[in-house]
């Protein structure tokens, strides 16, 4: 299907005597057969060049990127970004490589992160427009090994950019690859590197880890890693030792089962991939480990795990730069997640039902995602028996909402007390 816009945009640079190459995402997802609507471009042209050639090129300009060398358009329905060939100077402890201008297409790719992202389709060169694959870091092979791997040495690599740790978590997440397992190892040698990163650019990347299709895979490699310990350390924590006589259950464990469990549920919500349910999810039982007790008569308790756990989860939030509305929409999924706990066995009455829905507001459906998934991974007879207790709770929120709708539909003066309170 970019056949012919790419086909376009190689014509347009080439006769203005410019080199241009697709790189990157777009070149790996296309070869993946993956859909991928972002073209990213790099070129010999230098921005102001660019952007007179997309001016008449493409549709709409903007220019947010052009501190860093990026002009952007838009064609039909893809997003076009053209950056100028780069070469990057890092100094070891600044948070944002400073950027400079590159001279060939080679310098580009070697500055990328991993060697699927750092393939080119050249489409206009020194002679011209032309059609061919530039592959100089064994990037076709890793992708059909599907192996995560640094063009130069992972050590250099990370040392240059640490928060490419974060982004191969995110692509082992994102594609279902394995990493390297030279990769791996420089990862755990320089985890501490990450703290130089800012807390959007680490809060990003896990965010699309999250919302991969094997989050599992991205944050077990966070976690191994060492990594986790420092952007997320309530989730190392999970892995709490197992007592002598196996009295709890593996929290980590039963937290990602969470995880894939609400995945599965997600399609109740009728869009994609849903960041709050799914960061509830990772978060519902952080507030175990700081709230466990053993009592005497060798039983377990975690008191107000779920107060405790939603504290720990706006503060982590917080440190990671979310929105107020995202920190509360997934903080009080965590409070109130064990709620349900309490229902079946003595039955609710109806305010306190009402006070479920109005508690959770319009975190509803989420909540009923999260309580969901979290009963589903208990032993077999018992999760069936706990799902038909919480379709009883749901057809009688129903049933209650439609009464209460009603309700408000009935004005609550007659037309009598409306004529004498308006003295007519
Ligand atoms: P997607 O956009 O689907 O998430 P992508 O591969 O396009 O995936 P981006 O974050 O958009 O990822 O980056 C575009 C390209 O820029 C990457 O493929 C990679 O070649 C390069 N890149 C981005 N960030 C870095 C980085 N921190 N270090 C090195 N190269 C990077
Ligand atoms: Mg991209």
């Amino acid at each position: 299907r970019i056949a012919p816009v790419i086909d376009s945009i190689g014509e347009a640079f080439a006769r203005s005597g410019f080199e241009l190459a697709l790189v990157g995402g777009p070149v790996r997802d296309a070869m993946l057969g993956r859909p991928h609507n972002d073209l990213d471009f790099t070129t010999s042209a230098r921005p102001e060049e660019t952007e007179k050639i997309l001016r008449t090129w493409g549709e709409g300009l903007w220019d947010m990127g052009r501190d860093f060398g990026t002009i952007g358009t838009r064609k039909g329905p893809w997003q076009v970004e053209v950056t100028t060939y780069r070469s990057e100077a890092y100094s070891a402890d600044s948070r944002k490589p400073s950027v400079a201008y590159g001279t060939s297409l080679a310098d580009d790719l070697v500055r990328r992160d991993f060697t699927v992202n750092a393939m080119a389709v050249r489409l206009a060169g020194p002679q011209g427009k032309e059609r061919s694959v530039v592959d100089l870091y064994g990037g076709v092979v890793d992708l059909a090994t599907r192996v995560l791997r640094t063009p130069g040495t992972p050590e250099a690599s990370f040392s240059d950019d640490p928060l490419r740790m974060m982004r191969a978590a995110r692509f082992a997440a994102q594609l279902g690859f394995t990493v390297a397992p030279e990769v791996v190892a420089a990862m755990k040698d320089m985890a501490s590197r990450i703290t130089i990163i800012s807390a959007e650019r680490v809060r990003d990347e896990l965010v699309k880890l999250i919302c991969a299709p094997y989050p599992r895979r991205g944050l077990s490699l966070l976690v191994e890693t060492g990594l986790a310990e420092l952007v997320l350390p309530e989730l190392t924590a999970l892995r709490m030792e197992r007592d002598e006589h196996n009295r709890h259950k593996d929290v980590y464990e039963h937290t990602l089962t969470v995880l894939e469990q609400s995945i599965d549920l997600e399609a109740r919500l009728g869009g994609g991939p849903d960041f709050v349910s799914r960061f509830a999810a990772l978060m519902h039982d952080v507030g175990k480990p700081r709230t466990r007790k053993f009592h005497d008569d060798g039983t377990v308790s975690f008191h107000h795990h779920d107060v405790v756990g939603a504290k720990m989860t706006r503060k982590r939030m917080k440190a990671l730069r979310f929105s107020n509305d995202e920190i509360e929409a997934v903080s009080s999924l965590v409070e109130l997640h064990l709620r349900f706990h309490g229902y079946g066995d003595g039955e609710w009455t109806d305010s306190a039902v009402r006070r479920y829905v109005r508690d959770a507001g319009d975190q509803l459906e989420r909540l009923h995602i999260l309580t969901r998934a979290d009963c589903t991974t208990r032993n077999r007879r018992k999760a069936d028996r706990l799902a038909r207790t919480y379709d009883a709770l749901e057809a009688r929120i129903e049933r209650i909402s439609e009464e209460e709708e009603l309700a408000a539909l009935r004005p609550a003066l007659d037309g009598n007390q409306i004529m004498s309170l308006l003295d007519i």
